[in-house]
């Protein structure tokens, strides 16, 4: 294998000189070395590192490293150490934007090979899993839910992502209102941290690195397994979508939902924006769920402005007894005082677990029509309940008037749900409102270019700075110190002493760009 790496690096690369040259030299030999004690490695074959974003060009991989244990990755990074400039990155499934999970002229970990990503395992009295930090949320949702009545708490909309890759951002939907993220729904963890150490951590048993890693960009230590809480699953659930036409009533019953007790609300509430137009794709055609409903665009008033705004909301079918006409009456009630557009009001009753893979068909039809492949400049942002109408009023009413080909998503969440000795930095508030721009372009140059995209991303977070909003990105992408610096503001000295703690060679997740490898 080692052979395929040299031509992949070729002494005299044109992109090295001759100090690199040797170094590659010097770290090949590391991974021969490694590869001698059975450590399964093997290269991409001189392929560009492409992750989902599709806009990193300058990265290009030294190994690829499909570890079998904890202990290999311990071995892994000890080598790291022992060289002058190999970095190490933990990769789930690469659904990073920016290159964030790969490590240019370094070794990436494959997590979902290890033999533990299949594996997950009901533990205490069957209301905890423990699962293997490669494993899809959607392998744990067939083995919990599938085999043991049994689901994680909070989930993220799409399942095709790892358990390690989500906790390590924070692992964001419907559930999160009322559960916290993912990130606070981990109970116990296994990681092996930038010196080699293999530490099982939880609140209770080396805190300092359990908190560190949750939401810690995969900085502090490499995730093998977690232990995460489980509830009942319902069997079924009433998926409903209510129309607005005004961001005020949109947002106002979407914070009253989010801070009612759960006997006066629903069990998932998430919200988007889409444009006010027959447009297919960012339109009123997006809305309808169920075969047969139309949108009726008679009911929208004319005074209506350029978008207009979509609750959803999901209740679960909890009791034994519940049948169709029960729910309707639970749903009448709980509906009965938001100020939704009484006629564009859209439900269906669908499986818990056809529900929780509605994603799953969107990247279906999108690998089918090209447009999964192509590049995806996403942003998102979590934005203070304060900002959140002047957000609207000036980005999704003006820059964003057209729609992005894909889905605007904005939705409350609450503060205190979230655990603050985690490495997640939140705007100030106790709501406050994740926005997801899951940007799309054609498979054939059709639409804005991704140019275009990236501008207008970059043109949104200049107006949010400029009007002094109080915002965060979530899935965050810097290019220097500074602007770290900034995004973690008074958190900064904490994160920076955790590196210090856990890996003070900054080995690990170079992608993110935080740190630089010390000699
Ligand atoms: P990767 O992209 O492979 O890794 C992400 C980061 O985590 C990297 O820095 C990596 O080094 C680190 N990392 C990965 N594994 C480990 C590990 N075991 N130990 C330590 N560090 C590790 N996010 C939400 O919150 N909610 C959503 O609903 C949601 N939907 C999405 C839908 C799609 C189609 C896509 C592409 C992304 C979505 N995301 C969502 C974003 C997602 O949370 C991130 O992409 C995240 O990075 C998880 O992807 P991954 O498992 O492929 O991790």
């Amino acid at each position: 294998m080692v052979v395929y790496l040299e031509q992949r690096f070729p002494a005299h690369d044109q992109t090295t000189n001759s100090s690199d040259d040797h170094q590659i030299q010097s770290d090949l030999n590391i991974c021969r070395e490694l590869e001698s004690q059975g450590i399964p490695i093997t290269t991409s074959n001189g392929r560009p590192d492409r992750d989902f974003g599709g806009l990193t060009k300058d990265s290009k991989t030294l190994a690829i490293i499909h570890p079998l244990t904890a202990h290999q990755i311990s071995a892994v990074l000890r080598a790291a150490v022992a060289s002058p400039t190999l970095t190490v990155a933990p990769c789930g499934n690469a659904h990073s934007i920016h290159g964030q999970a790969f490590a240019h002229r370094g070794i990436v970990l494959d997590m979902p090979a290890m033999p533990t990503s299949g594996k997950v395992t009901l533990a205490g009295a069957g209301d905890f899993a423990d699962v293997g930090a490669g494993a899809t949320w959607e392998e744990v949702l067939k083995r919990c839910v599938g085999e043991h009545g049994m689901a994680p708490r909070s989930w993220t909309d799409y399942l095709g992502l790892t358990v390690g890759g989500t906790v390590s951002n924070a692992g964001v939907s419907g559930q999160a209102f009322r559960h916290g993220p993912q990130s606070s729904n981990v109970m116990e963890m296994e990681v092996v941290t930038g010196n080699g150490d293999v530490v099982v951590c939880s609140e209770r048993q080396n805190s300092d690195l359990f908190f560190a890693v949750l939401g810690g960009l995969g900085q502090f230590g490499v995730i093998t397994k977690a232990t995460i809480a489980l509830q009942p699953a319902p069997t079924t659930v009433r998926w409903i979508r209510l129309v607005y036409t005004e961001f005020s009533a949109f947002a106002g019953d979407a914070e009253f939902l989010v801070t009612q007790p759960e006997s006066n609300s629903f069990d998932y509430v998430e919200g988007f924006v889409f444009v006010n137009s027959d447009d297919p794709v960012n339109g009123w055609p997006s809305v309808p769920i169920g075969s047969g409903q139309v949108f009726d665009q008679a009911e929208i008033p004319r005074t209506a402005g350029p978008v207009l705004y979509c609750l959803e909301l999901v209740l679960h079918y909890k009791n034994k007894g519940d049948d169709s006409a029960s729910v309707d009456k639970i749903v009448d009630v709980r509906l009965q005082r938001l100020r939704y557009c009484r006629d564009l009001r859209f439900e269906v009753d669908v499986s818990y677990v056809e529900f929780l893979l509605r994603v799953k068909h969107v990247e279906q039809k999108a690998v089918a029509n090209g447009t999964w492949h192509t590049p995806h400049p996403w942003l998102n942002l979590f934005v203070s309940q304060r900002d959140i109408a002047d957000f609207d009023r000036l980005i999704f009413k003006k820059i964003l008037k057209d729609g992005i080909g894909g889905p605007m998503l904005v939705y409350p969440l609450i503060k205190s749900k979230w655990d603050s000795r985690t490495s997640v930095v939140l705007p100030e508030g106790e709501i406050f409102y994740i926005v997801a721009l899951l940007r799309f372009s054609g498979p054939n140059n059709t639409g804005p270019t991704v140019d275009n995209m990236v501008a207008q991303n970059q043109e949104i977070i200049r107006c949010c700075a400029e009007h002094g909003f109080d915002f965060k990105l979530y899935l965050p992408h810097y290019r220097t110190t500074e602007q770290w610096k900034a995004h973690f503001g008074d958190q900064w000295s904490r994160f920076v002493d955790r590196k210090s703690r856990f890996d003070p060679m900054a080995i690990l997740a170079p992608g993110q760009r935080i740190f630089s490898r010390a000699h």
